[in-house]
C-alpha cells in the first residue's frame, strides 16, 4: 500500500516548546480510501492534520500527497524546504474542513466557493460558479447560492465549507472533528454528505467521535494517543477487538 499511497506521513515528530506532541507519526492513506483517526483531546490529532497541510512545520519526518513532499523537496537524497509559495501551492491540493466552519461572513454562499478557485487556481468567474453551482447541488443547498453564511444552521454552513474545500478540487480531504461543535439534530446532514463523498472515492482522513460512523464508513480507524499512532486497522478490528489497553479504555469512554 506504501507504494501507492495518496497520503504517505512518516516519522513525524512536532513539539511545541519542551512539549512534544508528535512523537513520530507514521500513517498512510491509499488513494480513494477513509481514514478515521480517533484518539483523546490532547492526544496530537489536530497537530497531525495540521502537519500535513503543512500549517505546522515538521521538526522531523516527511508527509507527502499523491508522491510529492509537502514542504519538502528531495535533491541527492537530501531534504530542502520548500519556499513558502511552493507550500502554499501544494496547500491547495489539500481540502481542510474545520469544526468551526470558518466560511467567509461577508461573502455569499456562491462567492466562498468561487473565491480560491478564482484567485489560487486562476479559473475563470464563470467556470468557478458553474463547478461551485455544482457542488451546492451535490451537498443538498443549490437553493443557498445566494445566501450569506449567517443566515444558515450550523449543518448547512459546513455542508458549504465541505463544498468549498472540494471547488479547489483536492487529492485528499482533510476533516477536524467535522461536527463537533453542531447541534445533535444537525449532526446526520454533514455525515451524510461524508458518507456520499466516501462512496465517490474522495481520498478522506476525518478526526471524529463519531464510532459508528466510523464502523460504517472508514477503510482504516487509527487510534492516537500521547502522540503516536497506538493502533490501527479495520474497523471490526480496532473497535471490536483493540489490542491495546489505551485502546480498550478509550472506547469503553466513548462507545
Ligand atoms: P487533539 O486534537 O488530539 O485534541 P492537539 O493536536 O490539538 O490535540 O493538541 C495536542 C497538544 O498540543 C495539546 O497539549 C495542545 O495543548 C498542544 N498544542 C497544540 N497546538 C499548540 C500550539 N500552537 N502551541 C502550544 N501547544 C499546542
Ligand atoms: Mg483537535
Amino acid at each position: 500500500m506504501t507504494a501507492t499511497a495518496m497520503v504517505d506521513v512518516r516519522g513525524v515528530h512536532k513539539s511545541f516548546g519542551r512539549l512534544e506532541v508528535l512523537r513520530g507519526v507514521d500513517l498512510q492513506a491509499a488513494a480513494g480510501s477513509v481514514t478515521v483517526v480517533l484518539g483523546p483531546s490532547g492526544s496530537g490529532k489536530s497537530t497531525l492534520l495540521r502537519a500535513i497541510n503543512h500549517l505546522e512545520k515538521l521538526d522531523r519526518g516527511t508527509v507527502s500527497v499523491d508522491g510529492e513532499l509537502i514542504g519538502y523537496r528531495r535533491s541527492g537524497g537530501r531534504l530542502y524546504e520548500l519556499k513558502e509559495r511552493e507550500v502554499l501551492r501544494q496547500r491547495t491540493r489539500i481540502g481542510f474542513v474545520f469544526q468551526g466552519f470558518n466560511l467567509f461572513p461577508h461573502l455569499t454562499v456562491l462567492e466562498n466557493l468561487t473565491e480560491a478557485p478564482v484567485s489560487a487556481l486562476g479559473r475563470s468567474r464563470a467556470e468557478a460558479r458553474a463547478t461551485a453551482l455544482d457542488l451546492l447541488a451535490r451537498v443538498g443547498l443549490a437553493d443557498k447560492a445566494g445566501e450569506y453564511p449567517r443566515r444558515l444552521s450550523g449543518g448547512q454552513q459546513q455542508r458549504v465549507a465541505i463544498a468549498r474545500a472540494l471547488a479547489l478540487e483536492p487529492k485528499v480531504l482533510l476533516f477536524d472533528e467535522p461536527t463537533s461543535a453542531l447541534d445533535p439534530e444537525l449532526v446526520g446532514e454533514v455525515l451524510d454528505v461524508i458518507r456520499d463523498l466516501a462512496a465517490a472515492g474522495t481520498t478522506m482522513i476525518v478526526v471524529t467521535h463519531e464510532i459508528g460512523f466510523a464502523r460504517e464508513v472508514a477503510d482504516t480507524v487509527v487510534f492516537m494517543d500521547g502522540g503516536v499512532v497506538v493502533e490501527q486497522g479495520p474497523p471490526e478490528a480496532v473497535l471490536d477487538h483493540p489490542q491495546h489497553e489505551r485502546t480498550r479504555a478509550f472506547l469503553s469512554k466513548v462507545l
